[in-house]
């Protein structure tokens, strides 16, 4: 069974697979649940980049649905708040 990719990020953002770490500086970082693993996605604020390290991303180097379903939280929640420094 395959799903598309924004089906796949739909589907991670609405059952709550889509955990929001905060804000660091101008970067936001994100854990994404997926099956029985857990994606580390973040946005790097300086170079307006998404990052994840699940496989799909860093062999095509494209957007993958981690990064698709972050979005999606963003757009529901906003961003998040900054984390306290020190
Ligand atoms: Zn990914």
């Amino acid at each position: 069974m395959r799903f598309a990719k924004y089906d796949k990020a739909r589907m991670l953002k609405e059952t709550d697979r889509v955990e929001c770490e905060g804000q660091l500086g101008s970067s936001l970082y994100f854990k994404v649940y997926s099956g029985d693993k857990v994606y580390q996605v973040s946005f790097r604020g300086p170079k307006k980049q998404w990052l994840c390290d699940c496989q799909y991303f860093v062999i095509k180097a494209k957007t993958c649905s981690h990064v698709l379903a972050c979005k999606l939280w963003i757009k529901e929640h906003g961003l998040p708040p900054a984390k306290p420094t020190g």
